[in-house]
């Protein structure tokens, strides 16, 4: 198969309507992504599989914060039918999660999830019958019925510019807990919750506290641990001036110019528009090369200096554009084939080789690898591209700023 062309870098985007709460921790780090991410056409580089087992995980909790676990044969039995029917949901092609998380890290997850699930269960249950499914807009919204719990509540500020959906709210009078069910661990290696979790559920609390002004107002994080998130003066005000910041960098229906809103840094590990962003195309190269203080991620590009094929992969060593040599193991055909010396190829996605995570991170190794023939593991969501068409312009280059 002939990579397709790389995509011509973007150029400029409009400002969205609304931001979504969820995305704001990486929004404040890079508004670019941000703009993209609101973008539904905007094309976008493969989610890794982690993350749709992920959000299957946490469907589970959804459904069993509804009540629809069956559980009677068991809870945890129930669950884990409830998993399975999800990942037979996924799309065709995706791996089962036990080939690329390993049946013992999977089971982990899925019992930790269950256990969250099991936390949660019938919290807000669906009534048998009720003419509003869970996700109605015809559903009592929790600022007009004084007491109640709800799942799945869309938070959305037209003053704020910011949009959600709360997992689970509950209301008791003036008071209004606002939980975000996590299967995963929302805390940093120090034991804090992530900065992105806290400015989500604080953005959630200022959208309730402009629907119900003088509502007491306490935010959770409900996980195999659950953490209380403050939501003082000082902690609405920060949140605000960070909401502010971005939301005037993205003026609603304006064209912005991307050059000028692409912050290329921490935020480029999680960002599936890397192939299209000219400032991070600029800038790659260089922390493969020096190493940097955040997880970069582990992308490719330069030209082929030679090819070894082997049937359904090859092996290709590439010069990157800071003139280093690195091997590319396994490639699978699938991805690209019939390369040759001097073609040019763009690589986004290789995984992490084992225990390479850290703080502090170094240059980006000198073998690459996909297709792993020994144990069957591949760069799951690696995505490959040749040269871009040549009327594109060249890329523009603009100091990284960390
Ligand atoms: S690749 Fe990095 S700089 Fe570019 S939009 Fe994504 S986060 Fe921003």
């Amino acid at each position: 198969m002939t990579p397709s062309p790389l995509p011509p870098p973007v150029r400029s985007v409009v400002g969205p309507d609304a931001l979504s709460a969820s995305g704001l921790g990486r929004a404040s780090q890079c508004p670019l992504s941000a703009a993209l991410d609101a973008d539904p056409d905007a094309p976008r580089l493969p989610v890794h599989p982690r993350a749709l087992y992920g959000r299957v995980l946490h469907r589970l909790v959804e459904a069993a914060a509804r009540g629809q676990v069956d559980d009677r044969d068991g809870f945890a039995r129930g669950a884990r039918r409830a998993v399975d029917a999800l990942l037979a949901e996924l799309p065709e092609r995706t791996p089962a999660p036990q080939r690329v998380l390993g049946a013992l890290e999977w089971r982990r997850r899925r019992a930790d999830a269950v256990a969250v699930a099991r936390s949660v269960a019938g919290k807000a249950p669906v009534r048998r019958g009720a003419s509003a499914p869970a996700r109605s807009p015809d559903r009592p919204e929790p600022w007009t019925v004084a007491d109640g719990r709800w799942t799945e509540v869309v938070l959305r500020s037209d003053v704020l510019r910011v949009t959600g959906r709360a997992d689970l709210v509950e209301r008791s009078g003036d008071l209004v807990r606002i939980s975000d069910l996590k299967t995963g661990s929302p805390t940093t290696s120090d034991g804090t919750v992530r900065a992105s979790v806290v400015l989500q559920l604080r953005a959630y609390g200022l959208v309730a506290a402009e629907r119900l002004p003088s509502a007491r107002i306490e935010l959770r994080v409900v996980g195999t641990s659950s953490f209380d998130v403050s939501f003082n003066e000082g902690d609405r005000d920060a949140a605000l001036r960070t909401i502010r910041s971005v939301s005037d960098q993205l003026p609603p229906s304006r064209h912005v110019s991307a050059a000028d809103l692409a912050r290329p840094g921490a935020a480029c590990g999680s960002c599936r528009h890397r192939h299209r962003c000219g400032p991070y195309l600029a800038s790659a190269p260089s922390w493969w090369r020096d190493g940097e203080d955040f997880p970069f991620p582990l992308d490719l590009w330069g030209t082929v200096e030679s090819v070894r094929s082997g049937g359904e992969t090859s092996d290709l060593v590439l010069r990157d554009p800071t003139g280093r040599r690195v091997r590319v193991a396994g490639l699978r055909a699938a991805l690209a084939r019939d390369l040759e010396p001097g073609d040019a190829l763009f690589a986004f996605g290789f995984d992490e080789p084992t225990g390479r995570r850290g703080p502090s991170w170094r240059p980006a190794p000198l073998v690459l690898r996909d297709l792993d023939p020994d144990t069957g593991a591949a760069a799951w969501s690696l995505a490959v591209f040749g040269p871009p068409l040549p009327d594109v312009p060249p890329l523009p280059v603009r100091s990284p700023a960390h």
